[in-house]
């Protein structure tokens, strides 16, 4: 694993994604928003270059991201906002847990919810977005 997660550069900045915790494919893909096989087709992209996404992380090591427009937090459903930073900050905290971790396969890297997630797509319909309580 520690091999590929290094080297990939970001499409929106053209900078290098150095390591998982600042890679906005893997966030997406352990909240359950990108399908494992879909994985290796998405564009990489750094986090913080994806701010409608990472807004949602709230963390004391990480930079609050600020949205101008119709996609800022504050305008949108604040229900829908909490759910949405519980899980994005979740799979943040996993990101680093995954990257000091080291040796970790790849289909166990996804949050449990999102692993539930796969399962339950791979034997009915999508569904059209995170599941919540
Ligand atoms: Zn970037």
């Amino acid at each position: 694993m520690a091999k590929c997660d290094e080297g990939y550069l970001c499409s929106i900045c053209g900078g290098d994604v150095e390591n998982i915790t600042q890679s906005d494919l893997y966030l997406r893909y352990v909240t359950g928003m990108i399908d494992p096989e879909l994985l290796h087709a998405e564009p990489e992209r750094h986090i913080r270059c994806n701010p409608t996404l990472a807004q949602f992380i709230v963390a004391e090591d990480f930079e609050a991201i600020h949205v101008e427009g119709d996609f800022d937090k504050s305008q949108l459903d604040q229900a829908h906002v909490r759910q949405r930073e519980s899980l994005i900050t979740r799979g943040w905290n996993r990101l680093k847990e995954i990257r000091s971790l080291g040796e970790v396969s790849i289909l166990e890297f996804p949050l449990p919810e999102a692993i539930e997630k796969f399962k339950n797509r791979a034997t009915s319909m999508p569904s059209p977005d995170v599941t919540s309580e």
